[in-house]
């Protein structure tokens, strides 16, 4: 079916991450992630269809930006015209 060089792989110590992007039946592309636990040898799988894919990953880079501390928040430009947040540093004008 689809082409395994795609494979984009995180690993990430006692586990490894795959994300495959493949394509059904009807030619409909889809995003495929695995959860590969090398203790147990157990994969979780799951899949986003094309169509979910843009809202997946904004969900995604929100939440890791909370991780990161970047937690949502109203951009506020200081002197130099950066963001005063200083996780965030976005340059507004
Ligand atoms: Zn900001």
């Amino acid at each position: 079916m689809a082409e395994e060089d795609s494979t984009i792989e995180v690993d990430a110590g006692a586990r490894r991450y795959y994300f495959d992007v493949r394509e059904s039946k009807r030619g409909d592309k889809f995003l495929k992630i695995t959860d590969y636990n090398k203790r147990s040898k157990k994969k979780t799988e799951m899949f986003v269809w094309f169509d979910h894919v843009n809202n997946f990953s904004k969900a995604l880079q929100k939440a890791v930006a909370q991780i990161q501390g970047i937690a949502d928040h109203q951009c506020e430009a200081g002197p130099q015209g950066f963001c005063v947040e200083p996780t965030c540093g976005k340059f507004l004008h």
